[in-house]
């Protein structure tokens, strides 16, 4: 996927310093943000400051109260948020309503758990310490900054939002350029529970924005969004040393073998390689099939590929290519995957029209093409036979990504999932992990570091305190001048004692 365009088509931007938010499947304006200038996030970055400490004091069962209830005002209000998904993605409505149920219930799960994962906890201090009392407590980092993507404008920034502000941090958000609507209805709803600090405060612009709050001083910056851009990201990041968590790109394996249950292999890979026209970083672009059961596999796909179709009418299961860029991508990864050999039995060269993308099935496909290697971002997918599951790890891991990956077996299950180089592997259904608050969320390679959701993701967001408190005074002192010869030799013969035994 490339990455940043400064001016992207799909937004138009005045000399006002504003920009539209556009339908993509009309290209009606569905709204107009501010360019907000590097001034402007530095000035938002101050205030947030503020609010940080406020939030912070305000403690986990207080924090946990006013989450609780931006959830019930988000729950009440799922129509209306998925209505500005809908406008500025074109995604299906239900679709839209879909991921922010997910966030809703990450919600939840954060407000619930914050306090039992970053409370203070007593350590051990060991025998030489054994006058200390050691404990180990996870504080706020104070102003998180967080840059989104538009395919899940909401279900992927709220994976650091929510965990950012459970652990007591004020964010400041810069969504997609594509979304910016999204953004804005999240912020103002928030700060209708939220108002007497601007704990979560919104800025828009194209990268240049983006660039502005790497640059800001800001104590973490948490980015979504394709490798390219995660590069720039920590580029920018690296001139104050402010830490980021990166989740990007990915080109996810599914993995059928020979014992799987293949109708709902064959659903699950249809489902995680169109749903959302392709359009998710943990969609199925890749399938490897144990060669026993590749041909029912195939047909199984073939057919109930038939019956998803793109386009604006409420019967369409998927909606128009959010970004227009990608779809020459897509287009590209299908012709090159068919002129090295590579056959459709769905879609194919004709699929790629000016808006929409139909669903193209691909086999025989060298896995050395665009189709196989690069992500397309697109309803496409790749299916490959192979002559055992070994050869499926191996080509399923031939890759410079490594986010998801979903394995359908009844025998070896989790012994594939174990093997897959990926962040997070779904065993007899496809992306179970992301639905999963309790579980880390995050890649490894070209697809990012750092973890959002679960304990893991509490812990992104926070940085650990240590403290040893001295209980009583030692029968020897060590960090004293006054220490004589005699405790050095206690000392020694101490140590001896307690790791020396071992030749
Ligand atoms: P993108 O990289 O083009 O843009 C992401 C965000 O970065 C936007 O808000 C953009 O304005 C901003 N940005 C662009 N240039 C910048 C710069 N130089 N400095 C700072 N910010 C800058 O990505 P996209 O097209 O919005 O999203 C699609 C990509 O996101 C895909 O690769 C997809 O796989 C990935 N994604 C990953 C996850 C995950 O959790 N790993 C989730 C969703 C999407």
């Amino acid at each position: 996927m490339t990455s940043v365009q400064t001016k992207p088509a799909g937004a138009e931007q005045d000399a006002r310093g504003t920009f539209d938010s556009l339908d993509p499947a009309t290209d009606e304006v569905v709204g107009t943000y501010p360019i907000h200038t590097a001034e402007d996030v530095a000035e938002a970055v101050a205030r947030a400051r503020e609010a940080a400490a406020w939030w912070a004091g305000l403690g986990f069962a207080e924090r946990a109260e006013r989450l609780r209830r931006w959830k019930g005002m988000i729950t009440r209000r799922v129509g209306q948020l998925a209505e500005v998904v809908h406008a500025e993605t074109g995604k299906p409505h239900a679709d839209a309503a879909l991921e922010i149920v997910l966030a809703i219930d990450h919600l939840e799960w954060a407000a619930k758990n914050a306090r039992k994962v970053l409370r203070q906890r007593k350590r051990s201090s060991g025998l030489l310490m054994a006058n200390q009392s050691a404990t180990v407590e996870y504080q706020p980092l104070g102003v998180v900054g967080v840059i989104g993507p538009w395919n899940y404008p909401v279900f992927t920034p709220m994976g650091s939002i929510i965990y950012a502000l459970a652990a007591g941090n004020a964010v400041v958000f810069k969504p997609s350029e594509y979304t910016p609507g999204v953004g804005k209805w999240l912020v103002d709803t928030f700060a209708d529970i939220v108002s007497e600090h601007p704990v979560l405060q919104l800025v828009t612009g194209y990268g240049e924005t983006g660039a502005a709050l790497c640059r800001s001083g800001v104590d973490k910056l948490a980015f979504t969004g394709s490798p390219g851009t995660g590069r720039k990201i920590m580029a920018a990041c690296a001139e104050n040393l402010t830490p980021v968590l990166i989740e990007a790109g990915g080109k996810d394996a599914l993995l059928v073998d020979e014992d799987a249950d293949l109708a709902a292999a064959a659903d699950a890979a249809v489902w995680g390689g169109m749903s959302n026209a392709g359009q998710t970083c943990v969609g199925v672009e890749r399938v490897y099939v144990h060669e026993k059961v590749y041909d029912d596999f195939v047909t199984k796909v073939v057919d109930i590929a038939g019956t998803v179709r793109s386009g604006s009418d409420p019967e369409a299961k998927i909606g128009p290519i959010t970004m227009p860029a990608q779809l020459g991508i897509i287009r590209r990864h299908i012709a090159d995957a068919l002129a090295r050999g590579g056959r459709a039995l769905v879609g194919g060269s004709d699929a790629v029209g000016d808006r929409y993308v139909q669903p193209t099935v691909l086999v025989d496909v060298p896995e050395d093409s665009e189709a196989v290697r690069e992500e397309t971002f697109g309803p496409t997918l790749t299916i490959a036979k192979v002559h055992d599951m070994d050869e499926a790890v191996a080509k399923a891991n031939d890759t410079r990504y490594g986010l998801g990956a979903t394995v359908f077996a009844k025998r070896r299950g989790m012994e594939l999932a174990r093997r897959l180089r990926s962040g997070m592997t779904s065993v007899n259904a496809v992306i179970s992990f992301a639905g999963i608050p309790s579980l880390p969320f995050g890649g490894i390679g070209e697809s990012g570091f750092g973890r959002i959701h679960g304990p893991e993701g509490l812990k992104e967001f926070a940085r650990p305190k240590a403290i040893a408190r001295q209980r009583f005074k030692p029968p020897m002192n060590l960090t004293s001048f006054n220490r004589s010869a005699k405790t050095d030799a206690q000392v020694a013969k101490l140590i001896t004692m307690l790791h020396g035994k071992r030749r």
